[in-house]
């Protein structure tokens, strides 16, 4: 049995790679683990693995002639030089038509980079996005991956067996070429960062009325079950519901500063280079850079002071209402300004990206699984060519119906003095989208006195002066 040869290989004995490998057994594949610590291979095939029909391999030489062809190696090792370096090894010992595969959280010009060195090398190189944390890579992750195309076929099988399902639907497709796959992932975590934000800004102003935290982990309930229904807000409302070993709420004793490992970073940076409005990720990346501010905000909190005005209301559960159709419209611009990044990605690299095909690798699996992504699947689906999902008939009915609410909450909390970074961003871009015109005229202007740099005539009033013959 031990001449068996193993369908795929997997590299980084981590959490993600033993799950991973234990969800890929137990959809009937052989897996051929191998790590560079070699002694926890040994460790985890006499543990976790035990009984399975995974096996191990004692070198990259033992672990390549171990396996089908054409080969398939994945990596889950920390993203960086390390996959770099295992590439470098790797090279050498495949044959043509052999395949690399990187689930780890790579950056997506380092993927797109590797799949044009492998290539040159005659290897076929596929950077996926993965997603749902260490469940769901033992049970179904989202899987997002993109790359040299001709991989596909090969891996397809095993990928959408393995990940999470919505309605029996994969929650797995082939993004595209390049560094898309991981491109996707980067805007995914993100488009997660602007949705943990707007419900810490829900919270926010839930407690600023004076709701005690089983009033709020009831409304999450109830939302819950409706257009916000996601795993964000289920784990809200468990979180809101958690007591310590001593009865009291945990919630309260954790300190109010929040880090972050990049992904929703390098969104941001993304968004400033394309020049995309991305604005709810960026104001939820810098929401967490002012909340690491913890001493500076505790100083400027005795010597700064907003507003008079305590918060209140006339009617908890209409503002409680209000407040949930805010997070709803602001959650439908987050998504759309997402979505505008990446059609943008998608014109200057050449890539042909299937939009509902990454609403439904988002819609099961993964942090930002929700009944929206559903909806949004339903919008491409409607219409594949949809410039902008606020311009679809749903999310416009949607925002048309709520905005009154949005508009209640911003102003209020901005009256209160309660920061609504993100659901004030969203309503703003909102605004500005729907412009026919901005002040960016005086702009022009400011900038053409300055500096010379020209500006253009709105056309109607070309039209208008040569239809006098008055341009000279
Ligand atoms: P990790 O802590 O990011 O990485 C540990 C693995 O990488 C180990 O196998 C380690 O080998 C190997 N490694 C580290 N530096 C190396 C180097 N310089 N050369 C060769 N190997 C090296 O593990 P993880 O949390 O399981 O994540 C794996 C990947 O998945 C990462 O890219 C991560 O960002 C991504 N990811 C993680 C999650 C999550 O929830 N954790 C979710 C999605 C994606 P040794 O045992 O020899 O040290």
């Amino acid at each position: 049995w031990h001449s068996k040869k193993a369908d795929i290989a997997l590299i980084g004995l981590a959490v993600m790679g033993q799950n991973l490998i234990l969800n890929m057994d137990s959809k009937g594949f052989v897996v051929c683990a191998f790590n560079r610590t070699v002694d926890k291979v040994k460790h985890f095939l006499d543990n976790e693995a035990k009984g399975t029909k995974i096996i191990g391999a004692t070198s990259m030489e033992d672990m390549v002639s171990k396996l089908k062809s054409p080969r398939r190696v994945m990596l889950l090792v920390k993203a960086g030089s390390a996959v770099d370096d295992f590439i470098k090894q790797l090279t050498p010992l495949l044959s043509p038509g052999d395949i690399i595969i990187d689930g780890g959280n790579s950056e997506y010009q380092d993927t797109a980079r590797r799949v044009e060195e492998c290539k040159k090398n005659k290897l076929l190189f596929v950077g996926s996005g993965v997603s749902g944390g260490e469940e769901g890579a033992r049970y179904g992750p989202s899987l997002m991956p993109g790359g040299n195309p001709d991989a596909w076929p090969h891996i397809k099988n095993i990928f959408q067996s393995i990940c999470a399902k919505s309605d029996n639907d994969p929650c797995c497709e082939w993004v595209g070429e390049g560094g898309s796959g991981h491109f996707v992932k980067m805007v995914h975590n993100g488009i997660e960062y602007g949705d943990m934000q707007l419900i810490c800004e829900a919270y926010d102003l839930m407690k600023s009325l004076g709701l005690s935290q089983k009033e709020m982990a009831d409304a999450f309930t109830e939302w819950n079950k409706g257009e916000l229904d996601s795993f964000l807000i289920e784990i809200t409302r468990d979180i809101l519901n958690y007591k310590d070993k001593d009865g009291k709420y945990l919630l309260e004793r954790i300190r109010d500063t929040a880090g972050q490992k990049g992904t929703g970073k390098w969104t941001a940076i993304a968004a400033l280079q394309y020049g995309v409005p991305v604005t709810l990720i960026g104001e939820a990346v810098f929401s967490r850079c002012l909340s690491a501010l913890k001493t500076e905000r505790v100083k400027a909190s005795k010597l700064l002071s907003g507003p008079n005005t305590k918060p209140s209301v006339d009617n908890k559960a209409e503002f409680l209402n209000h407040i949930k159709n805010a997070l709803y419209c602001a959650k439908i611009v987050s998504y759309a300004q997402g979505f505008m990044l990446m059609r943008e990605a998608a014109k200057e690299n050449g890539w042909n990206l299937n939009y509902g095909g990454i609403a439904l690798m988002w819609r099961g699996g993964c942090i930002i699984r929700s009944v929206f992504l559903g909806n949004i699947k339903e919008a491409f689906v409607r219409n594949p060519q949809l410039s902008n999902l606020l311009l679809d008939d749903f999310f416009k009915a949607a925002i048309t119906a709520n905005q009154n609410s949005w508009r209640q909450v911003v102003s209020k909390a901005t009256l209160w003095g309660i920061p609504v970074p993100c659901l004030s961003a969203a309503l703003s871009f909102f605004d500005g989208y729907r412009s026919e015109r901005l002040p960016a005229n005086l702009l022009q202007a400011q900038r053409d006195y300055f500096g010379a740099h020209t500006y253009e005539f709105l056309s109607y009033y070309y039209i208008t002066l040569n239809h006098f013959g008055e341009m000279s």
